[in-house]
C-alpha cells in the first residue's frame, strides 16, 4: 500500500495557540529543506510564505537543536546562508527492481548519496530471488557507510509495474509473472526491519529527476520512462499523482490503432506495442542480428546507422502523439524523458517534438520545454530516496526521542528500539 504522508503529530496544544503556530512554522521551515537539499534563508522565506525574520529565528533554534546545519554560500553574487538538514540526522535507503537489474543506493538527509551500486538481476524469474539479493546488498551498503542501522528512517521500494493502492500489491501480473500476489513493501520491511514505502518505476523516475535531475524548480512534469514498457509518472502541483487505484500515467496503454498488434494488457495497437523494446528489436533484428538491445540500437543510431536511426525517429513519433495527448488533458510545464531510448538524444526528441508541435492543441504545448532526463539509469533508485523523504514526516526530525514512527499504514513496521 502506498503510505499514508505522516503528518503533523497531534499535540495537547490548542490549535491557533502560539506554541502550536510556531510548531507548524518549524514543521514548513523542515518540510521546505527536506524536498530540496539545501535552500538559503531568502528561498526558505519564499517557499514557505514565512517573513524573513521569523525564517531567521527559525533556523537558529533548529540548528541549534542539531536538526539543521547552516553554511556559508553566495547566491547571485551576495553572502548568504544555505540550510541542509544535519546529514548525520539518520539515512534513507533507496531500492530500484528493474527488468534487469538491481540497484541500491543509501543517501543521508542532506541529500547526499553515501553508497550505490547495481547487479544484474532478471527480475521476472522469481521473486523471492529478488527479495534475497535486495537484502544482501542493503545490508552490504549499510555496512560500507559505516552509520549504524538504527541510523535508518525509511526504504523506498521501486518495481517496474502500478501497484494496488488497496491492497499493495502489483496491479498487473502480466508485467512480472513471478511476483503475482506478494506485497513488495511487506516482504522487504519484514527481511529489513525498517518501515518500506513502495511506488512504481516511472513515478520514482519522476520523483528522482524532481528533487535531482531535469525537473528540479518545476511543479507540473510528466517523467514518461520508455523500457521493456512505457510508463508516465506525473507531477502536479508538486506532488505525484498516483489516482485512487494507483494506476494513473499508464500512457503505454493508449490506444493508437484499433486494429494493431495485440498489447499484453489484452487491448490493441496500444502506444507501446510501436514503443516499448519488445516489439521494436525485432523490427531490427533480421537486419542488424539477434542479440540486439535497445542500448545498442540508440550506440548505432548514435554512430550514424540508417536502420536504427529510422526506427528510433518512428518511435519518437510515436511517443510524441502520446504526449500530446498528455499535454491536452494536464498541460504539464516540462516533459523529462527516461529509460535506454533517452540516451538518443535528439534523435529522439526532434521526432518527439514535431509530433507534440501537430497533435496537442497549440496553448497546451506552448510552454512545454522536453528534455532527456539527468539521472540516466539511476533516477528510479534516486526518486526512491526522495520518496523516504518526502513521506518519513517532520516530526521524526522534530520530536527528538519521542517516537520517531507514527504507525503510517499496514505497509509499515515499528523502526528499531
Ligand atoms: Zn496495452
Amino acid at each position: 500500500m502506498l503510505e499514508k504522508t505522516v503528518g503533523v503529530r497531534e499535540s495537547m496544544e490548542t490549535p491557533g495557540s502560539q506554541t502550536s503556530l510556531h510548531r507548524a512554522n518549524l514543521e514548513r521551515v523542515v518540510r521546505a529543506v527536506r524536498m530540496a537539499g539545501s535552500l538559503t534563508q531568502a528561498e526558505i522565506a519564499r517557499a514557505t510564505g514565512l517573513s524573513a525574520a521569523t525564517v531567521s529565528n527559525i533556523v537558529r533554534e533548529l540548528k541549534d537543536g542539531g536538526t539543521v546545519e547552516v553554511t556559508p554560500t553566495s547566491a547571485g553574487g551576495r553572502r548568504a546562508r544555505s540550510v541542509s538538514l544535519s546529514g548525520d540526522a539518520g539515512i534513507v535507503i533507496g531500492v530500484d527492481f528493474g527488468h534487469t537489474h538491481l540497484r541500491v543506493a543509501v543517501g543521508n538527509l542532506a541529500h547526499q548519496v553515501l553508497a550505490e551500486e547495481s547487479e544484474p538481476l532478471d527480475v521476472d524469474a522469481s521473486a523471492a530471488e529478488g527479495f534475497d539479493r535486495a537484502e544482501q546488498l542493503v545490508n552490504r551498503l549499510i555496512e560500507a557507510t559505516g552509520i549504524g542501522r538504527d541510523k535508518v528512517i525509511g526504504v523506498g521500494l521501486g518495481v517496474p509495474g502500478p501497484i494496488d493502492v488497496s491492497s499493495g500489491t502489483l496491479g498487473s501480473t502480466s508485467i512480472l509473472p513471478g511476483w503475482g500476489g506478494i506485497n513488495p513493501a511487506e516482504e522487504l520491511s519484514a527481511r529489513l526491519g525498517v518501515p518500506v514505502h513502495v511506488d512504481n518505476d516511472a513515478n520514482l523516475g519522476a520523483l528522482g529527476e524532481l528533487v535531482w535531475g531535469s525537473g528540479r524548480g518545476v511543479k507540473d512534469l510528466a517523467y514518461i520512462k520508455v523500457a521493456s514498457g512505457v510508463g508516465a509518472g506525473l507531477v502536479i502541483d508538486g506532488r505525484v499523482y498516483r489516482g485512487p487505484g494507483g494506476t494513473a500515467g499508464e500512457i503505454g496503454h493508449i490506444t493508437l490503432d484499433e486494429s494493431g498488434p495485440v498489447c499484453r494488457c489484452g487491448n490493441r495497437g496500444c502506444l507501446e506495442t510501436f514503443t516499448a523494446a519488445r516489439y521494436v528489436l525485432p523490427l531490427l533484428q533480421p537486419s542488424h542480428g539477434p542479440d540486439l538491445t535497445m542500448e545498442r540500437v540508440v550506440q548505432l543510431a548514435r554512430e550514424g546507422d540508417p536502420g536504427c536511426r529510422r526506427v528510433i525517429a518512428d518511435v519518437g513519433r510515436h511517443i510524441g502523439s502520446g504526449i500530446a495527448n498528455l499535454c491536452n488533458l494536464l498541460n504539464p510545464s516540462r516533459v523529462v524523458l527516461g529509460g535506454d531510448l533517452a540516451e538518443a538524444g535528439e534523435l529522439v526528441l526532434a521526432p518527439i517534438r514535431d509530433s507534440v508541435g501537430r497533435y496537442a492543441i497549440p496553448s497546451a504545448a506552448r510552454q512545454l520545454s522536453l528534455v532527456q532526463g539527468a539521472l540516466g539509469a539511476r533516477a528510479e533508485v534516486l526518486g526512491a530516496l526522495a520518496l523516504v523523504l518526502s513521506e518519513m514526516g517532520d516530526s521524526t526530525l522534530l520530536s527528538g526521542t519521542e517516537g520517531a514512527f507514527p504507525a503510517a499504514g499496514p505497509a509499515s513496521v515499528p523502526a528499531f528500539t
